[in-house]
């Protein structure tokens, strides 16, 4: 039907499943005679609906009781700011590790409410980057909470666990992770990730907040951007974003499907080790971060001959593969592997590079 393998970072491919689920409600949603994009988001379906996509997030990632989970507009970029207006209280500082250029985003935007103690940043030793142990942070123990990207997207670089003695609130940019591993939300103050990589369509942001970080928001914080009133307000204050919380919905009834976070962390796991193991055998592609940091879900890779880039592209979409060219920052390539990919597509993209390298000859 002309569907491609498509290794989009994002937004990212999702399941061909789901997207037949939301053509064949398109028209009729639930009987109501009309679409879910055309019915009140105060009416009882769609209450009930959005209720359940929030009780279904809490089972998949076991989210305890003393947590809000939030959905918001804006995107993961809106919380760079939302962060430090929610979470600084009387602290005049916030801590931020710095992998790359989420990172580097969330630290400006902090910038404008406190003073940024970047406290580590990525270490390089033959020829590998990696992110250096907690041991080594510089950690400003008057901050008020400590912020951390889980896994740099356009990098490639991700935290391998949860860092440890941290003795503050520890808040992580989950955007390109989320639900791809099982995760220990008591470890966390505040967990956020836009929709569109791993749970769902652009549009919509999750953010699960701790209790007791609610109520000290700084008073210029709009209403919108206040996690205590959007959590007393079941994160409706206004419309939401109605057809990106229904795709999430999906989404989580697909992912439910595979088994959960738990079975599709060791798909997850196989479909990295492929390709890594396929590029680390290789004389003429390479990865150059450290296999401790080696992200799971976007995996970078450059070819021995740059110049060769435009005909590596050009040929993958040939054999049907797309999406992969890395982000304009870094350059070279850049294999996303969401939830939604298939281990099949990961050996094909394996078997095109063997082809592309071979052809070389
Ligand atoms: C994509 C991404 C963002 C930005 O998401 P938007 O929804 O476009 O604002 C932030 N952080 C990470 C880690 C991302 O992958």
């Amino acid at each position: 039907m002309g569907r491609l393998y498509n290794f989009s970072a994002g937004p990212s491919a999702l399941p061909l499943s789901v997207l037949k689920i939301a053509q064949s409600e398109l028209l009729n949603w639930q009987g109501q005679g009309a679409s879910v994009m055309e019915v009140s988001h105060r009416s009882p379906a769609f209450v009930e609906f959005a209720n359940n996509v929030k009780a279904n997030l809490r089972r998949l990632l076991a989210i305890p009781d003393n947590y809000q989970v939030l959905f918001f507009q804006g995107g993961a970029s809106t919380q760079f700011s939302m962060l430090p207006l929610n979470l600084m209280g009387s602290a005049t500082s916030v801590n931020y590790v710095n992998t790359g250029v989420w990172s580097q985003k969330a630290i400006k935007a902090a910038g404008r409410y406190g003073c940024v103690n970047t406290c580590a940043g990525l270490v390089e030793s033959t020829g590998l980057l990696s992110i250096p142990p907690v041991a080594s942070w510089q950690i400003d123990s008057e901050a008020a909470y400590l912020h951390y990207t889980d896994n740099e997207t356009i990098s490639g670089i991700a935290f391998d666990g949860i860092p440890d003695g941290i003795n503050m609130p520890l808040v992580a940019d989950m955007s390109s992770s989320i639900l791809s591993e099982p995760l220990d939300v008591s470890r966390f103050g505040v967990i956020y990730a836009g929709a569109q990589k791993n749970m769902g369509i652009a549009g919509l942001t999750m953010v699960v907040v701790r209790d007791d970080l609610l109520g000290i928001a700084n008073q210029m914080t709009p209403d919108l951007y206040n996690y205590q009133l959007m959590a007393a307000g079941d994160s409706m204050l206004n419309t939401p974003s109605t057809f990106a919380w229904y795709m999430t919905g999906k989404l989580l009834d697909w992912l439910s499907e595979q088994g959960g976070v738990e079975a599709i962390s060791q798909i997850n796991q196989q479909k990295a080790q492929l390709l890594y193991d396929y590029i680390d055998n290789s004389n003429f592609y390479s990865n150059k971060v450290s296999p401790k940091n080696r992200s799971k879900m976007n995996v970078v890779f450059d070819l021995g001959d740059s110049t060769l880039n435009d005909a590596f592209l050009e040929q993958a979409k040939t054999a049907g593969l797309i999406n992969l060219k890395g982000h304009r920052s870094r350059g070279g390539m850049r294999a996303s592997l969401y939830n939604a990919i298939p281990k099949s597509a990961v050996l094909v993209l394996i078997n095109y590079m063997k082809e592309f390298e071979l052809n070389l000859a």
